[in-house]
Formats: C-alpha cells, structure tokens, sequence
C-alpha cells in the first residue's frame, strides 16, 4: 500500500467513526427529546395536541409534531424512556411534596420529609395529605 493510499483509509476510518459517534449522540439526542415529551404525556395534564402540552415539553413545534406523529416507533426503538419518564416523575413528585410540607407542614412531618428522599404523599399525616392535594401535584 502506497502513502497516499494509506492516508486515504485513515481518512475514511476517522470519518466512519465520526459518523457512528454523530449517529449516537443523534440516537441520544432522540430518546432526551422522547423522554421530555413522555414526562408531559404522563403527567397528563393536558391532551398531546393542546399547544400547552408542547410548551410545557420545551420542544420545538418541529421536533414535537415528529414526536406526536412517530410516537408508538420511537417508545419501541427507546422502550426505556416509559420507565424512566415514570421514575422523573416521581422525583419531581417528591421534590415538591418536601418543599411544600416544608413550608406549611407539621413539624412530626417536615421532620419525615428532610430524612426520606423518595416520600409520597403517603409518608404524611392526614392533615398535611391534605396540603398536598390542594396544590393538585399530579
Ligand atoms: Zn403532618
């Protein structure tokens, strides 16, 4: 093999793998994007076609109406994304229980709140159960 042949194949390898490292993190970008999109969906607070529902996934329009369309190919090309928007979720869930019991909740419960990083709202007393369901967190 000449030189300037060889130059030429590394050439080609470094942009074959160049092109699988794009095709990876575009794979990644995909199922970040799909992710956002089922955190809404799951959440259910609005239908999918509401304009608000793309606005709270901070999706463009374009990748969002590629989403809407193409959503049961792409929840089985990344079937991970249901359980981890599931698991996100209730991350969230519990963030914002521990920041409202902060705040208003008895102290038997703040107490509950500061030790447990996974608490749902069945963790509480009835009394500030009750907080939780007036801020209508899912
Ligand atoms: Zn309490």
């Amino acid at each position: 093999m000449c030189l300037k042949q060889k130059i030429v194949t590394e050439q080609e390898r470094i942009l074959q793998q160049t092109s699988k490292i794009q095709n990876i993190l575009k794979k990644g970008k995909q199922e970040e994007k799909l992710l956002q999109y089922e955190i809404v969906r799951q959440q259910g607070y609005y239908n999918m076609l509401d304009k608000r529902a793309r606005i709270l996934t901070g999706l463009t329009e374009k990748d969002y109406n590629y989403i809407l369309k193409n959503y049961t190919e792409l929840i089985l090309k990344f079937p991970k994304v249901k359980e981890k928007a599931k698991s996100r979720l209730q991350y969230l869930k519990s963030a914002q229980i521990s920041k409202i019991i902060a705040i208003k909740g008895c102290s038997n419960c703040i107490e509950i709140v500061s030790k447990k990083l996974d608490v749902t709202e069945n963790d509480l007393c009835e009394n500030c159960k009750k907080f939780i369901t007036d801020q209508q967190i899912m």
